[in-house]
């Protein structure tokens, strides 16, 4: 159905795949391609490994098929991959629900391309935002919509302000409504979709990045863009706030274990708190999708997780946009990607 093609409908959950295209220095590496998309929904990932001989000692089969809700490949444009996993979900913010978008893969896979993207070519995040500004001009004397934008990192467990660094580390807070809260969070208004990916771009040269023995730039942080959104209606001649919706684009920090760089010391406790925040949102998806309805959610294991708390499960809608390298020499980071998005279903 139309719907389905959408990532909307019925389903809580949508787990989409994209898979960038080869590159140049996996090409002069000696990589060959090994993922392909075979239909529509449907990737195909091959064992690079030399020796047959080899897989079937290893008791493995030479190619694994993953079937998702969309599946992106190197034809897949800006446009297609938000079509198809977040515009359905503007409507349902707007009528006061939550939402949460999160990019998941290795470092160097494509998550910040997706979310982010790039000033000629603006990912989820801006595009969002733009269709928002677009309802938004669908206002009456007696209906308003307020979109608010507030860009942040959590790092090592800690939260940081990206719209404003100089405010230091941030705590969570709970209200009275049981409703979490970023303490002192930059809130700013958005107006239109330059101003938008120029704020977010400014806000990402602060992420913290540093160098691993793996990898030259592996982002260790968590991006998170919130966005909300305030309907006011005119009641007995006052404008009064009856709905607020909140949406969640995460691009998250690299997904490669902590085990397969050779680090040590602050290097470890880095991975060790990536691991920690992807587990428990691994964790929190899992038991959304038993379906014996007898998972339970524990919010409180990461600051991740805490802060998605009122955006995941319940009537929240969730996309999980998993990304990956066709080179075979990432063969195993893939795999591990793939099996992640695969127990999210
Ligand atoms: P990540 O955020 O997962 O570490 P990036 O988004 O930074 O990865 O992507 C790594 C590199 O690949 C970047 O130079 C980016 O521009 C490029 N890239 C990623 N996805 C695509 C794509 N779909 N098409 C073209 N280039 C891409
Ligand atoms: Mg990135």
């Amino acid at each position: 159905t139309d719907n389905k093609t959408k990532g909307g409908g019925e389903q809580n959950l949508t787990v989409c795949l994209r898979v960038r295209p080869i590159n140049e220095d996996e090409i002069l590496a000696g990589a060959t391609c090994i993922a392909h998309k075979v239909e529509d929904r449907v990737l195909v990932l091959m064992d690079p490994m030399e020796d047959p001989e080899d897989i079937l000692r290893a008791n493995r089969s030479r190619e694994k098929q993953f079937v998702f809700d969309s599946c992106f490949d190197g034809a897949s444009t800006q446009e297609d991959v938000y079509n198809s996993s977040t515009k359905f979900l503007i409507d349902n913010v707007i009528t006061g629900y939550n939402a949460t978008v999160f990019a998941y893969g290795a470092t160097g896979a494509g998550k910040t391309y997706t979310m982010l993207g790039t000033d000629g070519d603006p990912g989820i995040m801006a595009r969002t935002l733009n269709d928002l500004f677009i309802s938004m001009e669908k206002t009456s004397e007696d209906m308003k919509y307020k979109v608010t934008m507030s860009y942040l990192e959590i790092y090592n467990e800690m939260i940081r302000d990206l719209l404003n660094p100089s405010s230091g580390i941030l705590d969570l807070r709970e209200d009275s409504k049981g409703g979490i809260q970023v303490a002192g969070l930059t809130e700013l208004k958005a107006r239109s979709t330059d101003e938008v990916m120029h704020l977010l771009l400014q806000g990402n040269t602060q992420r913290t990045q540093e160098p691993t023995a793996a990898n030259k730039t592996s982002s260790r942080s968590h991006a998170v863009l919130q966005v909300i959104v305030r309907q006011q209606n005119r009641v007995k001649n006052t404008m009064q706030e009856i709905r607020t919706g909140k949406l969640f684009l995460i691009d998250l920090a690299g997904s490669e274990r902590a085990a397969n760089t050779h680090n040590r010391g602050k290097r470890m406790v880095e991975g060790a708190h990536i691991n920690r925040s992807l587990l428990a949102l691994g964790n929190c998806i899992n038991a959304l999708t038993d379906k014996n309805g007898k998972g339970y959610i524990n919010y409180r294991d990461s600051k991740l997780t805490r802060l998605l708390k009122d955006a995941l499960g319940g009537n929240c809608k969730t996309v999980m946009i998993a990304h990956i390298s066709p080179a075979s020499i990432h063969f195993e980071e893939s795999r591990n990607t793939l099996v992640y998005a695969d127990r999210a279903k």
